[in-house]
């Protein structure tokens, strides 16, 4: 038995969907613990990015909890793809109606966890100075939440108004008879440009690399539709979770070589027509072969010309890589913005954004004058929330050394010499290529099913061995070199930071395969763990 007790069986950081769940799941196992936020409420991601236009591109009905039927009976979702507020809504109701908000105390960081090696324990401590011992540290901070801000020259100069998309305000932002210029054109500049646009007196987008736009094709939710998928939710997720990435979408088994050209378009155009990121689902070979993605990108192609009248700005916005490569962004009206006399792209893909200045910014050495300044830059994804946080395991090893080259995880969910901490729903577990509400209940209720056979069998300590951490590196490398996504820059290798290790984050294998593999390490005593 350990000399010092811990204050709580376990700490979790973050409070958005893979935290409450988790929360919720750890009550119910009878386990004491605390959950900590730096926002002022629940929501995770949600709760920060307010800007106009945010919405989720995974289905209302799909993109939200399954543990609870008189939950998923009693929620109405209203559109196809649920806005940012109506998710904050759903996730608020969420904690409200489990009771959950009592064991999180918002506004505060977790700057630092250090594991008690005599102890087998976790000291917690937050930027309030409060210190928490754990026995388990449980980490849900996210994929897509360290923003980050590329930094310009004179950016104290200018003297208008700057937001960032992934920290926006609690209040409304005008943008009436205002010039705003914003630096991106990712996700979430493409959601909001479109809105934007029909406020402000004109809009400048500063393009590096464009992005290819599936129309979202989003909808109101007819009460038919929603009576349907309830009269047998549960069957409905179940099909869900037997699939490549745990939600439903119209998904072709079938080689785009498999038709002749003239049905490949028709196919194509039916997918456009559904819309979002069912797209990739019109072949089987999109991610997997050169000559199939290269003839979906000339569609693409024809489609972005057909919109945009000024073929210069249709040429500008028509990527040069595999389509898909990036994650798809699902937009409403995005090409169509670029018909607007109030819009203009501008393309910073050589001397770039040059410096702030007084009055807007220098880019490609022509000076903007702007009221505002908008950066949607991105996030350090998948890693970028962990290593933010100074945490040490055994032997005073960091997060930082240790994933230096790159994360290293058994399924995911541990990295060894790091005992009794868990990352959900992150790095080495198919998270972002799944919907990530799923992937939350089933690292929450792996987590919660493991704290309890320890606590049956008296056992204080977990961690990985090193050699089933190799393992589980080569499997997620290797299911990842078969992906044509390992071939381009994007946040999934981590491209988009300076210095970042080049290593496909995500577990790209497939949702089934990677269940069964959770499922068989508990078959087998929790095979590959060192348990004591
Ligand atoms: P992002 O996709 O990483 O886009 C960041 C943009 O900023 C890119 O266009 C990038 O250009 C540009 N950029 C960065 N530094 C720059 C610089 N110094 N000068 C000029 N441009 C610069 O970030 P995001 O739009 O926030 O989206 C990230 C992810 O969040 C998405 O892929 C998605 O998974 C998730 N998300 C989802 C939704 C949704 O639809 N549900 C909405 C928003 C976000 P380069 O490409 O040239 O680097």
């Amino acid at each position: 038995m350990s000399a010092v007790q811990p204050d709580v069986d376990a700490v979790i950081v973050g409070a958005g969907f893979t935290g409450l769940y988790t929360l919720y799941r750890l009550r119910k196992g009878g386990f004491n613990t605390r959950c900590f936020d730096a926002a002022g409420g629940v929501g995770g991601t949600w709760y920060w990015n307010r800007y106009p236009g945010a919405r989720c591109d995974i289905e209302s009905m799909q993109y939200s909890f399954q543990f609870s039927e008189e939950l998923q009976q009693e929620w109405r979702w209203k559109e196809r793809y649920a806005s940012q507020p109506e998710i904050l809504s759903y996730i608020e109701h969420v904690a409200e109606r489990f009771d959950l908000k009592r064991d999180i105390t918002f506004d505060t960081r977790i700057e630092a966890a250090t594991f008690d090696e005599d102890n087998d324990l976790w000291v917690i401590e937050t930027n309030g100075g409060e210190t928490v011992r754990a026995r388990f540290f449980i980490m849900s901070v996210g994929c897509l939440s360290a923003p980050i801000r590329p930094t310009f020259e004179g950016e104290s100069d200018f003297k208008g108004e700057v937001y960032q998309t992934s920290l926006w305000p609690k209040k409304k932002v005008d943008f009436t008879g205002k010039r705003v210029g914003m630096i991106g054109t990712g996700s979430s500049a493409i959601q909001s440009a479109p809105l934007i646009a029909q406020e402000a007196e004109h809009l400048y987008l500063y393009q590096r690399t464009p992005n290819f736009v599936v129309p979202a094709q989003n909808r109101y939710l007819s009460d038919e539709e929603v009576a349907e998928i309830k009269s047998d939710y549960k069957g409905f997720r179940a099909k869900a979770y037997s699939g490549l990435t745990a939600f439903l979408f119209p998904r072709h088994d079938q080689s785009l070589f498999d038709l002749p050209p003239d049905e490949r378009r028709a196919r194509l155009d039916d997918q456009w027509e559904i819309g979002g990121l069912p797209f990739l689902g019109a072949f089987n070979d999109i991610l997997l072969s050169e000559g199939a993605n290269a003839e979906v990108a000339r569609y693409w192609r024809s489609r972005i010309d057909e919109i945009v009248e000024d073929p210069k700005i249709a040429d500008l916005l028509t990527p040069d890589e595999f389509f898909g490569c990036k994650r798809l962004c699902a937009g409403t009206d995005y090409y169509e913005t670029f018909n607007r006399d109030n819009v203009t792209l501008v393309d910073v893909s050589g001397k770039g954004i040059q410096r702030f200045t007084e009055n807007g910014l220098l880019a490609e050495d022509l000076d903007y004058d702007l009221d505002v300044i908008i950066y949607a830059t991105g996030f350090d994804a998948m890693t970028g929330s962990v290593t933010r946080i100074a945490i040490t395991g055994t032997n005073g090893l960091t997060i930082q050394d240790k994933w230096a080259d790159g994360p290293h995880t058994y399924l995911g969910l541990t990295t060894s010499g790091f005992p009794n901490m868990f990352n959900l729903v992150s790095v080495g577990s198919p998270s972002v290529l799944a919907t990530m509400v799923t992937g939350a209940e089933q690292h929450g209720d792996w987590v919660g099913d493991c704290m309890e056979y320890m606590r049956d069998k008296g056992l204080s300590r977990i961690d990985a061995t090193v050699q089933a951490e190799a393992d589980w590196d080569a499997e997620v490398t290797r299911a990842a070199s078969a992906s044509l996504r390992m071939q381009c820059d994007s946040w999934y290798v981590g491209s988009n930071v300076e210095g970042k290790a080049r290593v496909f984050a995500p577990y790209i294998g497939g949702w089934p395969p990677y269940i069964q593999k959770c499922t068989e390490v508990v078959a087998n005593g929790y095979e590959g763990f060192e348990l004591r």
